[in-house]
């Protein structure tokens, strides 16, 4: 059986695809202009060599420009050793529609390296990663204005500075060279909150969808967050913040962490930040002294569950497996982790799926915010932050003077009063405007899946209310 579905499987592109071509022909747009859209305009392909242990070593890399309807073209850029042009083009697809689907103002595209990042040493790394951004640089494929990258697997802060570093060397009177790429560590022009923004849009995208009974009850779920028992593939940065948000902040639990190396389960919940520091220290989750190990990780995926978030690679929800998931609901924190043909099994079954577009955005609307920061130059909230405060001051003190005037009868909680006073910082504003975003798009989303009966499920909801916008764009331009 799982041979057999393997030969059927499509490519991660094809899948993309197919859920591309399911969406357009639920909808009202001229066939050249579909495909207009459909297709990926370029990819860059680069071989480059890099001296490193006396001997030159030579690397492949992309970056795929999938949509300039807007630019500049925002996506991340990815460090594995599978990488190839394939899953950087089905990848920089899914950044042009996830990108219309949020709002953030940018045209899709995706990088990639084939590299495992654990082979070099950092200032291996280093070298690597600064020749690879001087070949995009060279050809406007980093660019503030054009083509602005951003972390992926296997890249982080780190990489970012570097990049940043790299173009303003090749761009030494660019007033605005920090723009050129998102992700970077706040010391080095990044923004408070980048870093958990991929898991915290997780978290809010499921609060927005358990405020929504209607929608809960579609996934045969009831009530809110707390309690709900929660399978996480990956304890990555995405996996890894999304399980830490749900378990301390929403009472979720944990009941489920599949690894690379097998899976942890524990029906009263693991313990998210114990696990992670094991993996830090091991590589892996075997081991590890609480819970159940189970050799055969992705076994776990099939368990019961109420919520099973793949947080890692593509495609590992397939037609291998996808008749054994019981989770009632999926959300998608990983890029394609359903193939379309597990997404139609799945759909038929009665699963309701949140899909990437929506659920992994987070990442992609807290760069916008440091894109924005970069190119104004100036620290979210430094403006009016202490005049908010002395605003709420007055406040404050008429309240004080009534909770004199009125004794014991009422008094303000001292609680209160320090909340109230404290004027937002750069990571309350950041999360603000990341929850509004999750909010409005999840509704978008949800107008077109119930006002519609020939649209079943939320992922053709999703790329429908982007592919409008992509088209409603290009008809702007006059095509
Ligand atoms: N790599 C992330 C994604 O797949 C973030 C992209 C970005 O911030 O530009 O959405």
């Amino acid at each position: 059986m799982a041979d057999m579905a393997e030969i059927k499987e499509p490519s991660f592109r094809e899948s993309v695809n197919l859920m591309f071509d399911r969406a357009v022909g639920l909808m009202d747009i001229p066939k050249g202009l579909k495909e207009k859209i459909r297709v990926c305009n370029a990819t860059y392909t680069v071989r480059f060599g890099v001296r490193l242990r006396g001997e030159i070593h030579t690397f492949t890399g992309y970056r795929s420009v999938h949509s300039e309807h807007m630019e500049p073209v925002k996506g991340g850029i990815r460090y594995a050793s599978a990488v190839n042009q394939d899953e950087v083009e089905a990848l920089s697809a899914l950044m042009t529609f996830k990108c219309a689907l949020v709002e953030t103002p940018f045209g899709g595209s995706k990088g990639g390296l084939c590299i495992n990042p654990r082979d070099y040493e950092e200032h291996e790394l280093e070298l690597i990663t600064r020749r690879f951004t001087y070949e995009l640089v060279k050809r406007d494929l980093i660019h503030p204005s054009q083509n602005v990258p951003a972390p992926d697997m296997g890249t982080g802060e780190r990489e970012m500075a570097w990049i940043a570093d790299q173009y303003a060397r090749m761009n030494t009177t660019d007033i605005n060279a920090r723009a050129c790429v998102t992700g970077k560590p706040t010391h080095a022009g990044g923004i408070a909150g980048r870093v958990e923004a991929t898991g915290r849009g997780v978290q809010y995208a499921l609060r927005e969808f358990f405020r929504h009974p209607d929608d809960v009850a579609k996934a045969h779920l009831r009530g809110k967050l707390k309690d709900k028992r929660i399978i996480i593939q990956g304890l990555g940065n995405v996996g890894y913040h999304a399980a830490k948000f749900l378990t301390a902040e929403d009472g979720a639990k944990i009941t489920g962490i599949v690894e690379w190396d097998g899976a942890l389960t524990d029906p009263d919940g693991l313990d998210v930040e114990a696990v992670r520091q094991w993996i830090t220290e091991n590589g892996g989750v075997k081991g590890y002294g609480d819970g159940e190990f189970v050799e055969n990780g992705p076994s776990v995926l099939e368990a019961e569950c109420d919520i099973l978030i793949p947080a890692a690679l593509e495609g590992v929800i397939n037609l291998g497996n996808a008749d054994r998931i019981k989770a009632p609901l999926i959300i998608e924190a990983a890029n394609g982790p359903l193939t379309s043909g597990a997404d139609e099994i799945l759909r038929k079954k009665g699963t309701v799926i949140i899909p990437d577009l929506y659920a992994n955005a987070g990442g992609v609307t807290v760069s916008y915010f440091e894109w924005v920061k970069n190119l104004s130059h100036i620290r979210f909230g430094r403006m009016q932050r202490r005049q908010e405060e002395a605003r709420h001051q007055l406040v404050v003190d008429e309240l004080e003077r009534l909770d004199r005037y009125l004794g014991d009868a009422w008094s303000m909680t001292p609680q209160f009063k320090e909340k109230y006073l404290r004027g937002a910082d750069e990571l309350e504003l950041v999360r603000s405007g990341l929850d509004d975003t999750m909010r409005t798009a999840y509704q978008s989303m949800r107008e077109v899946w119930h006002a519609r009966d020939d649209v079943p499920d939320l992922r053709m909801a999703a790329y429908i209310v982007a592919i409008n916008r992509v088209a409603a764009s290009y008809r702007a331009k006059g095509l």
